[in-house]
């Protein structure tokens, strides 16, 4: 099999953990991968796959929107590019988001993936908590959610897939090569969710 180039945007967040989820994953699936940094747009020539990490939306989205790399990688994400967005990055995935405080928030967007997410939705971060999420796609063993300051997803389209639910609300989803957590699966041990990804990649392929 041919190496693969993951991208991960190495603005701000959790981009370390993700680097690390992401090398634990190729080594447990004898992958020949590579991890790139993605911090302006020439950096995207050739990825395989790319992830955008939790951390902070407006700073992440409004750095995003000054190297002008919304566009570039609108367009890969729309010719098939697998892509997982965590947390913060699936804010930035949404057609939509809004929030309790401010509404429908302006921040530039990558606005790809159909889904609606209210930011904060659980408060602020004392009120972040870890709870066990069934996700069949990875097996019967309960996934471990981190949730920090985590959005929720109020309204899927029709073409998303809900891939996990908590209390009635889906807090992973999936639609076609895009793939969005309200969690923070490289927070933890299980790499499991990165596994998925790189399958997805490698079907793309
Ligand atoms: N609350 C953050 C935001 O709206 C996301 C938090 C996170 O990524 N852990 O950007």
């Amino acid at each position: 099999m041919k190496e693969l180039t993951v991208g991960i945007v190495g603005i701000q967040g959790d981009v370390e953990e993700h680097k690390r989820s992401l090398e634990h994953a190729f080594r447990d699936m004898d992958l020949n991968g590579n991890i790139r940094w993605i911090r302006s747009p020439k950096e995207l020539v050739s990825i395989d796959g790319l992830i955008i990490p939790g951390g902070e939306s407006t700073v992440i989205s409004n750095i995003l929107s000054s190297r002008q790399m919304f566009q570039p990688i609108k367009d890969l994400i729309n010719k098939g590019l697998p892509v997982l967005g965590t947390c913060a990055g699936l804010i930035i995935l949404a057609k939509k988001n809004y929030d309790k405080v401010v509404g429908e928030k302006e921040q530039p967007k990558l606005g790809v993936m159909n889904v609606t997410v209210e930011r904060n939705f659980f408060g602020r971060q004392k009120e972040s908590f870890e709870a066990e999420l069934e996700i069949q796609k990875l097996g019967n063993k309960k996934f471990k959610g981190v949730f920090i300051r985590a959005p929720s997803i109020i309204e899927v389209g029709s073409d998303v897939q809900i891939l996990s639910k908590l209390n009635d609300l889906a807090v992973a989803v999936q639609e076609g090569n895009i793939i969005g957590t309200t969690f923070h699966p490289e927070l933890i041990c299980d790499i499991r969710l990165h596994k998925y990804f790189l399958t997805t990649i490698i079907s793309n392929q």
